[in-house]
C-alpha cells in the first residue's frame, strides 16, 4: 500500500536528512492500530491494517533520519539525531494539515552510535498509551498511529520482543534541531531552518516571533502536563518540540501523590526533571534555543541578547495563566484562586493525596457529597475547614468534570497492560486504552481504572529511558 508523502523537511534543509533504509522485518504483527487516527489522516483504516505494514514498519521505502543536537541532563551533545527512528515523510491529512509520518524502533541509523536501533514491544505501547491519553485530555502531543512486532529480539537486561511504533507529530523539529544548525556555523543553514519552522508552524513570523510563539506554547504546554500531574521525566533539549507538542515518551508517567519532588526515572538520580522543577527547566531550554537563534534576532549582538532575554522573560505570564487559570477549572472556580490554591497543595502534599483522584473526587463535593474527598486526608480538621472555605465560592460542578479526569493511564495499570502485550495478551492494553482515551466522566465498570496503585507499588516504581 503506496501513500503520498513528500519530504518537506529533507527538501528544507537537506544537511540535516540522511536518507535511511530501515532494518527488513520478515514477521510483522499488528498489535496496536489507531483506525480514528489513520481516518483522520486521510487513510484507508482497513487497507492500512491489512496491506499497510511494510509502510508501518518502514519496509516499503526508504526514509531519513534527522540530525539534532541537545543538552541531555544539562550536558551538551553536538551530534544525537534519530539512531533508531525514521522520518517517512510529511503527508497531508484529511483536514489539510501538514505530520510527520515517522517511525521508531525502525533499526541503527548513522546517528546510533553505541545503540542498536530497536525498540522492544513494551515501550512501544508505552508511548502508544501515553500519547493517546494525552491527546485526550485535550494536551498537544504526537499521535500513535500502529505498534507492529517484528519478530526480532531486542536484547536489554533479557531478550526482549522487539516493535516498531508508526507516530504521527505536527512536525519532529526540536530545540535540539537548532542548536545542530547553530553549531555548524553556517548562518545559512539556521536561516533555512528557522524558514522551514516558520512556514509550518507559526506561518509569517519574523524569527523574533517564532521565538516568542514557541516561548508561549512550551509555557503552556507544562501547564497542561502539571495540570494532569504528567511528569515527562527528559526534558532534554532535543526532546522539547518547536510545535509545543509532547514528544518522546520514555520515562514519563502519571504523578500518584502530590509532591512537587516526584520523579520516577531512574536516571534522573538529582531530581532535574522532578514534576515541581518542570516549568523552570522548560525556561532553561528556551534559553538554549534563544542562543542557538540569536545571530537570526539581530546583527548587533548586544541588542539581539536584550531581545531575546525580554522575549524569554514572558514565560512566567504564559505560564502563570495556563496553569492558574486551568487550576481554578479544576477547582470549579474562576478569578483569582492563589491563597485557596496554595493552601490545598500544602494539605495534599502533607497529607500525601492521590493527585487525579482528589481532583475527581472533589467534583463529587460539589455535588453535595463531600466524604469520598475529604476521607483521603488523615488531618480531617484542616481538610473540612479548606473544603467549607472552598464551597463559600459556589464551585461549578459541570466546570469541574471538563477538567478533572477520571481516568489517566496510571503506572501499576500501565505496567500490568504492558508486560501481558509483552507475554502476547493485549486484553488489558486494550481495556486500559478504552479507559483513558475517554478520560472524563465516570463510566460504570471502571472502577479498576480510577483508583489509585497500591501502596507498596509506588513507594519503588521506577521508569527507564532508551529502552
Ligand atoms: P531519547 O532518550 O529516547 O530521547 O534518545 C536520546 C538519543 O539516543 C537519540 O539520539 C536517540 O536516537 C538515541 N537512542 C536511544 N535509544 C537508542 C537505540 N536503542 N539505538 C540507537 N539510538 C538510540
Ligand atoms: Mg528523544
Amino acid at each position: 500500500m503506496n501513500i503520498s508523502l513528500s519530504s518537506d523537511f529533507a527538501t528544507a534543509v537537506p544537511e540535516m536528512a540522511v536518507s535511511w533504509k530501515a532494518v527488513p522485518v520478515a514477521e510483522p504483527e499488528l498489535l496496536a492500530f489507531n483506525e480514528q487516527l489513520a481516518a483522520e489522516l486521510g487513510l484507508d483504516p482497513e487497507r492500512l491494517r491489512t496491506e499497510g505494514l511494510p509502510l508501518l514498519t518502514g519496509n516499503l521505502a526508504p526514509g531519513v533520519a534527522q540530525a539534532y543536537a541537545g543538552h541531555q541532563f544539562g550536558g551538551y551533545s553536538p551530534r544525537l539525531g534519530d539512531g533508531r527512528a525514521l522520518l517517512l515523510g510529511e503527508l497531508t491529512g484529511a483536514d489539510g494539515r501538514l505530520r510527520d509520518l515517522h517511525l521508531k524502533g525502525s533499526g541503527r541509523t548513522p546517528f546510533a552510535r553505541g545503540g542498536d536501533g530497536l525498540a522492544a514491544v513494551g515501550p512501544m505501547l508505552r508511548e502508544y498509551v501515553l500519547s493517546e491519553a494525552m491527546h485526550a485530555l485535550g494536551i498537544p502531543t504526537t499521535r500513535a498511529l500502529a505498534v507492529v512486532s517484528t519478530g526480532h529480539v531486542v536484547q536489554r537486561e533479557e531478550p526482549l520482543a522487539g516493535a516498531v511504533l508508526a507516530r504521527v507529530a505536527a512536525s519532529h523539529l526540536r530545540v535540539g534541531s537548532f542548536q545542530y544548525a547553530r553549531n555548524t556555523g553556517d548562518l545559512e543553514l539556521l536561516r533555512r531552518l528557522a524558514d522551514h519552522a516558520i512556514a509550518r508552524h507559526y506561518p509569517g513570523s519574523t524569527y523574533l516571533e517564532l521565538f516568542a510563539q514557541v516561548v508561549a506554547a512550551q509555557a503552556a504546554l507544562v501547564a497542561r502536563w502539571m495540570l494532569v500531574g504528567f511528569i515527562h521525566g527528559v526534558m532534554n533539549t532535543d526532546n522539547m518540540t518547536i510545535s509545543g507538542e509532547t514528544i518522546d515518551y520514555g520515562p514519563c508517567a502519571f504523578m500518584e501523590a502530590y509532591d512537587p519532588r516526584t520523579k520516577y526515572s531512574s536516571i534522573d538520580e538529582g531530581g532535574r526533571y522532578a514534576y515541581g522543577n518542570q516549568p523552570i527547566i522548560a525556561e532553561w531550554n528556551l534559553a538554549r534555543l534563544a542562543e542557538a537563534l540569536l545571530p537570526l534576532f539581530a546583527d548587533d549582538e548586544d541588542e539581539a541578547v536584550s531581545l531575546a532575554v525580554t522575549t524569554l522573560r514572558t514565560f512566567d505570564a504564559h505560564f502563570e495563566e495556563a496553569w492558574t487559570g486551568g487550576m481554578a477549572a479544576k477547582l470549579g472556580l474562576t478569578g483569582d484562586v492563589q491563597p485557596l490554591l496554595q493552601d490545598l497543595l500544602v494539605l495534599m502534599h502533607e497529607n500525601h493525596v492521590d493527585f487525579t483522584s482528589f481532583f475527581h473526587l472533589l467534583g463529587k463535593a460539589a455535588r453535595g457529597d463531600a466524604e469520598p474527598a475529604r476521607s483521603l486526608f488523615l488531618d480531617l480538621a484542616a481538610i473540612d475547614a479548606w473544603l467549607a472555605r472552598w464551597r463559600e465560592l459556589e464551585p461549578d460542578a459541570a466546570l469541574m468534570d471538563g477538567a478533572n479526569p477520571v481516568y489517566v493511564p496510571r503506572n501499576h495499570l500501565v505496567e500490568e497492560a504492558l508486560a501481558a502485550g509483552a507475554a502476547g495478551d493485549m486484553g488489558p492494553f486494550d481495556r486500559l486504552l478504552k479507559a483513558v482515551t475517554s478520560p472524563f466522566g465516570e463510566r460504570p465498570g471502571l472502577e479498576y481504572f480510577a483508583a489509585p496503585a497500591p501502596q507498596d507499588f509506588s513507594a519503588t516504581y521506577r521508569t527507564y529511558c532508551g529502552t
